[in-house]
């Protein structure tokens, strides 16, 4: 078996809410402030710990690029609005977040000790992208049906019909 710190105590080996029952000791580990978990439990818990630790060395203010799916830290807000400017409050990928007035690319989310933010930031990315291309596709669809209409030379309408393919093809890429 593999200790860790007790989840409900947090290593503390007492409850302060409960000091009124038995001295608040915690039930989950009689007071011992260590819980017994299995490897798994364990490794997640070493895993949450590293996460954990890098945020507070980083600082908890998260920022992604959709531009460049890139990930950047700030220890506080003002930090951020001296790098970027002035936010307003928006959102992306089913997060509120805040959007920078000048860089409306940029995303900022206080991080609350998981990776949820930048993982929805990156999926809303792939979808805009494959909009922008389904866009695209649509635009080249259109410029094809009045080619063909206006009975335009053979390879015109080739050359459209070579766009769309490898339109589509990049798409089926996103
Ligand atoms: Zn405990």
């Amino acid at each position: 078996m593999y200790n860790i710190p007790c989840k409900k105590c947090s290593g503390k080996g007492v409850i302060p809410y409960f000091r009124h029952v038995n001295g608040g000791e915690c039930f989950t580990c009689n007071g011992s402030g260590i819980q017994e978990v299995s490897k798994d439990e364990y490794s997640t818990h070493l895993e949450n710990e590293k996460f954990r630790k890098q945020i507070e060395e980083k600082g908890n203010y998260v920022i992604y690029n959709t531009e460049n799916d890139t990930v950047e830290y700030f220890k506080t807000e003002k930090d951020a609005v001296s790098e970027y400017g002035n936010f307003y409050c928006g959102s992306y990928g089913g997060y509120s977040c805040r959007v920078f007035y000048k860089h409306k690319h940029i995303k900022m989310n206080v991080n609350r000790g998981g990776n949820d933010f930048i993982n929805a930031c990156r999926q809303q990315t792939l979808i805009d992208k494959q909009n922008k291309q389904k866009e695209r596709i649509k635009i080249l669809n259109g410029w094809l049906k009045k080619a063909i209409e206006n009975k335009k030379h053979a390879d015109e309408i080739q050359e459209l019909k070579i766009m769309i393919k490898e339109a589509e093809h990049k798409l089926q890429k996103i």
